[in-house]
């Protein structure tokens, strides 16, 4: 018997006696001049009314474990897809490889080997969100926070997106433009703003134009994202950064993702005491911003 259809008969099986014996006891308490009546009149709502509370909570719990059920389900579903997409291409370009069918051709060599490169980087990147979600649920992460521009995080995190795309693919600008110090953690900002980028790449057509940019904004550093890919729908902006939420995005290029990213990104950007703002337009392209607090800058980085 499924989860569901439980809950159902847990609900038709409690519902009609507890009508019953409140009917009773409705019918005993006004009948009743006699002490004995309004004795068990009570008595019998008392129970009447224990039990409905009783099968509220057991719904209640039962609920949440279908709905648990329901995202693990989707999860497994959604990260193996994503897993097998580049696995396939993979496989695919060390076969022909394999079978010796580019030898000879230098340049299709190089591009076959190219691809499983960055199919590679991919797979890494899937598995990377998986763990950080992982640190980050179980609060097992251990940040090494330091004090520094945003730069090295920045420019790692480019460089990482850089070899998951091919040459010429994506026209990505990079702009630094202050280099207030900030205390942060390099990897888990560079994890962050990764997550970003694959975000900008993977919701954009085929003419990928993705800025990253630092500046300084009062108290704060802003370190955003922008693209011109597909945008977000104003009702559903709110819940973009729950853990698992996705859009239907049917016009994102195939990609069915796993829901995680942006959880990611929110946790990363709180655990540094900062929040992660976005602003979109459907058909126009998204922003997202990075606000963490200006260090104050006692010690430096080395
Ligand atoms: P995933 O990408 O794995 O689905 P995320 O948590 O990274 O999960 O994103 C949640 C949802 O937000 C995505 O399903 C997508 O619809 C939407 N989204 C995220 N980034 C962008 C973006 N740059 N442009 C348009 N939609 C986006």
């Amino acid at each position: 018997m499924s989860l569901t259809s439980a809950i159902v008969a847990l609900a038709v099986g409690v519902i009609l006696p507890v009508l019953l014996s409140t009917s009773l006891g409705i019918v005993r308490l006004a009948s009743g001049g006699k002490s004995e009546d309004i004795v068990f009149g009570v008595l019998v709502l008392s129970f009447a009314a224990a039990a409905f509370g009783s099968a509220i909570v057991v719904t209640v719990l039962l609920g949440k474990r279908a709905r648990v059920a329901r995202l693990q389900a989707d999860f497994t579903a959604n990260i193996s897809h994503e897993l097998r997409t580049p696995l396939a291409s993979i496989r695919m370009y060390a076969q022909t490889l394999q079978m010796g069918r580019l030898d000879g051709d230098q340049k299709r060599t190089k591009e076959s080997l190219e691809i499983i490169l960055r199919e590679t980087e991919w797979l890494e990147a899937m598995i990377d969100r998986v763990l950080a979600w992982r640190a980050a649920a179980g609060d097992r992460e251990q940040p090494e926070m330091k004090i520094g521009s945003m730069r090295v995080a920045v420019e790692s995190a480019v460089a990482r997106f850089e070899r998951m795309v091919a040459p010429g693919e994506v026209d990505l600008g990079v702009s630094i433009e202050c280099e207030t110090p900030v205390l942060h953690d390099v990897d888990g900002m560079g994890s962050l703003l990764l997550n970003l980028l694959i975000n900008a790449y993977k919701y954009s057509g085929s003419d990928k134009r993705i800025s990253i940019t630092v500046e300084d904004l009062d108290d704060n550093v802003e370190i955003s994202v922008k693209d011109n890919g597909i945008g977000i729908r104003k009702d559903r902006v709110g819940r973009i950064f729950d853990p698992f939420y996705q859009v239907d995005s049917s016009n994102a290029g195939g990609s069915s993702g796993v829901g995680l990213g942006l959880a990611i990104v929110r946790h990363q950007a709180r655990s540094h005491s900062g929040e992660v703002y976005v602003e979109s337009e459907e058909g126009v392209g998204s922003k997202f911003s990075v606000h963490l607090p200006r260090a104050i800058d006692t010690k430096k980085d080395e």
